[in-house]
């Protein structure tokens, strides 16, 4: 199936990207949302998307705005859906948001469209039941910054049919994407769950003593060929969402070594210093001691 008409639902921080950045590639794009007020938002989300389309990709003024011809704003799902090819939903990742969305989609949706969720922690078997179409749904997973961190995960159920699969991996690339498929469902896709263990484990290192965060990385970055380590990396992602995830994680497990690397943790959000966002993390910003040439000597 050619996808030509796409409803993203939600124009929220990634709906606001996969809407605009579908229309730059010249798909007809509606953005729903729940209201006129979240409509003025996301509207300008959107236009606010020019200085980082234009730095990063060098994106022209003209061609910014001439692309967002092909986007309009919708609060009336049954009227944006009427010929929608492919639905992408971007609304907040609450499960019961989700399953409430898809029930009401499904009862307004053509029988060609396709659906395919956003979520980044919850898998599509979680969704599939409120869905009356399940060999046309799957997970669809940008990154944030789509325009520059261009992957599209690709995940189905057991009961997605391999047409959708083809169909999402070339929209996907008809978008600037760069498609990966995933040969069945695995929460945190591929990349959160390599990058989820790897920072885990330096972040043990730091904080039981064994090197300080300018050798963690030095070594990894010498002996892998890396562009950066864990540390550095870290910081950009910034203490607190690992943090909170770790919370939960001591809830249901007595692990001593998680617990002092939690504190540790605790200590750095308290002292202002969670990441690049604060000016400090394990470096100093805007300058990391990581961008100095002899940083690796
Ligand atoms: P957000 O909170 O910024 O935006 C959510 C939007 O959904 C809002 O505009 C809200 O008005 C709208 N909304 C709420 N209920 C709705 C409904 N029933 N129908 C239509 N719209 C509704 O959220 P976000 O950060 O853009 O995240 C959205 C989804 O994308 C989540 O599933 C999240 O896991 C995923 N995601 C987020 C990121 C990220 O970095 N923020 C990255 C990858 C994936």
């Amino acid at each position: 199936m050619k996808i030509k008409n796409v409803v993203v639902a939600g124009g929220g921080v990634l709906g606001s990207q996969i809407a605009y950045q579908s229309a730059l590639h010249d798909f007809q794009v509606t953005l729903y949302d729940v209201s006129d007020e979240s409509i003025a938002r996301s509207k300008k989300r959107v236009e606010g998307l020019f200085p980082d389309y234009h730095h990063d990709i060098n994106l022209a003024e003209d061609d910014f705005r001439a692309h967002l011809k092909n986007l309009t704003y919708s609060t009336d799902l049954k009227g944006a859906m009427a010929t929608a090819d492919l639905v992408i939903e971007a609304i907040p990742e609450k499960l019961a948001i989700k399953q409430s969305f898809y029930d009401q989609l499904s009862k307004v949706a053509p029988e060609k469209t396709i659906f395919a969720s956003n979520s980044s922690t919850l898998t599509p078997s979680m969704m599939v039941d409120h869905v009356d179409r399940p060999a046309k749904f799957a997970n669809l997973h940008f990154a944030n910054r789509i325009w520059l961190f261009n992957t599209a995960e690709i995940m189905g159920t057991p009961q997605t049919a391999p047409e959708t699969i083809a169909t999402l991996t070339e929209f996907a690339r008809a978008i600037g994407m760069v498609p990966i498929v995933l040969k069945k469902e695995q929460p945190g896709y591929l990349l959160n769950s390599l990058l989820v263990p790897f920072e885990i484990a330096a972040l043990k290192l730091w904080a039981t003593g064994v090197a300080d965060p300018a050798t963690i990385d030095k070594d990894w970055i010498i002996s892998t060929g890396a562009t950066m380590g864990p540390m550095a990396t870290m910081d950009i992602i910034g203490l607190r969402t690992p943090y909170y995830v770790g919370l939960e994680y001591l809830k249901t497990h007595d692990d001593p070594v998680s617990k002092l690397t939690m504190q540790k943790m605790k200590e750095k959000i308290d002292a202002g210093q969670s990441g690049k966002d604060d000016g400090e993390g394990f470096y100093y910003y805007p300058n990391p001691e990581y961008l100095d040439p002899d940083f690796l000597k």
